[in-house]
């Protein structure tokens, strides 16, 4: 599932491909994929020109002026699960579950949005209903002062690990990248936000920084769909620590590493350089640590 990193590799893509393109025609295939009326969003955005692109946490937004110098319209991009954007010559063959076509300039070429799986969304709208949207989410993961940080932590008693994931504490982060970090900083998915040390949660700050920063310099990591605006997967899966990695050795301590599975969603982590700490966030359901027999090399 794309998360800051994978947005923000398409947002250069788009920014490298549509910037100041004029949207000739929308075409609306499933109308499944757009939030409000599909005719509405092919109307609100023909003829207008890709003035510049904004992101915070996964949302992305396409700044679209008018020729006659009114009011700007946003087209506002989630990707779900398994959305693609892709600019493509407008001969090219049209993939399965391409869902909306926008074509550019004299048509030659088009922005295509794909989605398999149809948990993305597209949707045009004012600069008010983004902001209302934007105003939604906690501070973009990138871009969050560690003062911040430090404060949506204070007093919090659910798992770091959903903490992470919580787009109103910290915009951006997913599973792959809330593990990573996790890892990086030595912190046990369990462990609770409010009660994590300063030294920590100044580690887990770095590592969130520095596991985005790397993803985004290797064009994400590529899991189910995800591709970057030329088609093309991103480069940061071998790079990988913890992350679907059960049973393997930790590339720190050679230790096996164990998922968990916490609110629905699994963990994964290093038992050795992420010990359990003595006061663990309280989990409802049943608890589950999963251990495989796979062999690991001396
Ligand atoms: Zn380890």
């Amino acid at each position: 599932m794309p998360e800051l990193p994978e947005v923000e590799t398409v947002l250069r893509g788009l920014r490298a491909r549509a910037l100041g393109r004029r949207v000739r025609e929308v075409e609306v295939r499933h109308p499944g994929a757009i939030a409000g009326n599909a005719e509405d969003f092919a109307r609100n955005m023909e003829g207008r020109v890709v003035q510049s692109l904004e992101r915070k946490g996964k949302a992305l937004a396409v700044k679209l002026a008018a020729e006659d110098h009114g009011p700007p319209h946003y087209l506002l991009i989630r990707l779900g699960m398994t959305g693609q954007l892709t600019v493509n010559p407008a001969d090219a063959p049209l993939e399965t579950h391409t869902h909306v076509r926008l074509s550019l300039d004299d048509g030659n070429e088009e922005v295509r949005f794909r989605d398999p799986r149809r948990f993305g969304r597209l949707r045009c709208c004012t600069q008010t209903e983004l902001e209302a949207i934007f105003g939604k989410l906690g501070p973009d993961a990138q871009l969050i002062t560690e003062a911040q940080f430090r404060a949506a932590m204070r007093g919090r008693k659910g798992a770091l690990k959903s903490w992470l994931m919580n787009q109103q504490m910290l915009a951006g982060l997913g599973n792959i990248y809330a593990d990573e970090a996790l890892f990086i900083a030595r912190i046990h998915p369990l462990a609770q936000p409010g009660r994590v040390s300063a030294e920590k949660a100044r580690a887990l700050y770095k590592a969130v920084k520095r596991v985005l920063d790397r993803a985004v310099a290797s064009q994400g990591t590529s899991f189910s769909d995800y591709v970057d605006i030329e088609g093309q997967p991103g480069n940061y899966s071998p790079r990988l620590r913890v992350y679907q990695r059960t049973g393997e050795a930790c590339r720190r301590c050679k230790q096996a590493i164990r998922r968990l599975v916490i609110a629905g969603r699994s963990s994964h982590f290093c038992p050795r350089c992420q010990p359990r700490p003595r006061q663990v966030a309280r989990m409802r359901g049943p608890r589950k640590t999963l251990r495989t027999k796979k062999r690991i090399p001396a």
